[in-house]
């Protein structure tokens, strides 16, 4: 999963583009839920949220770190096809 820093500013770009409605607003900023976010394995070649991101504030969350794997696996999961 990736997170989402302190560094956002609550500008809502991200949370429209992510394929798993993995993102939504939070306390002091939009957070990512890590069981929705496959790093957009299996939507996209890149992170969307990190595409559009304008300060650069989506990292990997090393509290949740997975391979290509685990992420594909949460993939079909959350798509139904597991
Ligand atoms: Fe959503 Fe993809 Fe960003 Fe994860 S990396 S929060 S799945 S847009
Ligand atoms: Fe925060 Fe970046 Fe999302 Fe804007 S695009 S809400 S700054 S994480």
């Amino acid at each position: 999963s990736l997170k989402i820093t302190d560094e956002c500013i609550n500008c809502d770009v991200c949370e429209p583009e992510c394929p798993n409605g993995a993102i939504s607003p939070g306390a002091e900023t939009y957070d990512i839920a890590p069981e929705k976010c496959t790093e957009c394995v299996g939507h996209y070649d890149t992170p969307q949220c990190v595409e559009v991101c304008p300060v650069d504030c989506i990292i990997k969350d090393p509290a949740h770190a997975e391979n290509q794997d685990q992420l594909w696996a949460k993939f079909q999961k959350l798509t139904g096809n597991a």
